[in-house]
């Protein structure tokens, strides 16, 4: 999903979920709503020392690097210069635990979906096709369920910061849940583009576990409300739903208060999310890791960059805060890592969480063929069950959001 295009991606606008107070504070904190004319203000008052107090502060002394590069910014770093980190994610951190990139032709997955008799194939992604005809999706859900995905270095980067009191906010575009099975705490966390850690009816809203969801789908049925037989359906964002709310509230308070923006693994061109760049002050330091450089200003240059605050301005002149780590995530990571003086920890952290996985993904296989041979044995232990169920919500989570979020 992650991957659509803008005009593709769902709208704040739709009626279905949100009280009236919550869709009016919603309006009034879209991102999308600040208005060419806003931005213009806020720029001269930038310029003219109009700004208040608080943001003078915020200001003060202009520039945090002494250039723009990873080693000022390690500097900085080191120099205490980033307590309130915000993080932007997508499809790129989650690569390297084998979450296969279904966007690549190679992968496949829309050529498979002719058996579906789909109108068009991302017909299987849009709500309104849903509604009408859920089994294609849950079909797919289904054959793209096995797999296990571990948290990659990234992820737990991002979970070292949270550890060190450094993360104000996590924002990922990827709905793996790998965020989750790394340990980010909820309240860290938007998933913007939403997840497969809950399930809801699309009618009536009642909420229903994954495993009770899985059960459902492995039997090959449609997943159905109790309540109101409405079609239940995972939380993860559909063409022409609503991004989850936490999305519309946080970014204007958590990217005000932002010291450092790092910005990993994401192409930066599905909207809203990628506008999100723009909502830091002008103060904030902005680290890009990612393959390629991305999300640069485009079109108007330095001038327009300045005016209107549109994208990254790596190669402009008088750049003082946007830089770039040109490679793979893990290894963006495990550099600065190192640099700053944590680099064996989170080494330490990524092989002791991933021998626990294995454990327990042991632990299930086992348990889910003796389950096999013997059906119907309802006595197991509660810790077992504990651990299965906590598995098997993670392992599911993560194979289809790597599904759909590469999608
Ligand atoms: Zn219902």
């Amino acid at each position: 999903m992650a991957s659509k295009d803008n005009e593709k991606l769902p709208q704040n606008d739709d009626k279905d979920k949100q009280s009236s107070s919550s869709s009016e504070k919603r309006e009034q904190e879209l991102p999308e709503s600040d208005s060419l004319m806003d931005k213009i203000a806020h720029f001269f008052s930038d310029k003219l020392h109009l700004s208040s107090a608080a943001e003078d502060d915020e200001d003060e002394g202009g520039h945090v690097l002494q250039s723009a590069t990873i080693s000022a910014l390690i500097d900085a770093w080191k120099r205490g210069c980033f307590k309130k980190i915000v993080t932007m994610v997508g499809a790129g951190i989650s690569t390297s635990s084998g979450i296969p990139d279904f966007r690549s032709k190679n992968s496949g997955l829309y050529a498979n979906l002719s058996k579906y008799n789909l109108p068009y194939p991302e017909a299987i992604f849009e709500i309104n096709y849903f509604r009408e005809n859920p089994q294609p999706f849950f079909k797919l859900a289904k054959e793209l369920y096995p797999g296990s995905f571990k948290p990659t270095p990234s992820h737990y980067f991002i979970k070292l910061l949270q550890d060190k009191g450094l993360l104000l906010r996590h924002y990922t575009q990827n709905i793996d849940t790998l965020e989750r099975i790394a340990g980010i705490d909820e309240e860290k966390l938007v998933e913007a583009h939403g997840t497969f850690y809950k399930h809801h009816c699309i009618d009536c809203q009642e909420e229903y576990s994954m495993e009770w969801a899985k059960e459902e789908i492995f039997k090959d049925n449609v997943p159905t409300c109790t309540n109101c037989n409405g079609v239940v359906k995972p939380d993860i964002v559909f063409f022409g739903e609503n991004l989850p709310e936490p999305f519309y509230v946080l970014p204007h308070r958590d990217f005000k208060q932002c010291d450092l923006l790092i910005i990993m693994g994401t192409s930066l061109t599905v909207q809203p999310f990628a506008s999100l760049i723009d909502f830091v002050s002008d103060s904030c330091v902005r680290l890009l890791i990612n393959r390629e450089k991305v999300g640069k200003n485009s079109g108007g240059g330095f001038l327009r960059s300045m005016i209107f605050g549109e994208g990254l301005c790596f190669d402009l002149p008088g750049n003082r805060r946007d830089v770039a780590y040109e490679g793979d995530c893990d290894d963006g990571c495990l550099y600065l890592a190192d640099q700053l003086g944590f680099g064996d920890e989170l080494r330490d952290l990524v092989k002791k969480e991933h021998e626990r996985i294995d454990i327990e993904l042991g632990k299930i296989k086992r348990k889910v063929s003796t389950d096999d041979q013997s059906k119907d044995s309802s006595d197991e232990k509660p810790e077992e069950e504990q651990t299965k169920e906590k598995l098997l919500k993670n392992n599911e989570n993560s194979s289809k959001n790597d599904v759909k979020s590469s999608i």
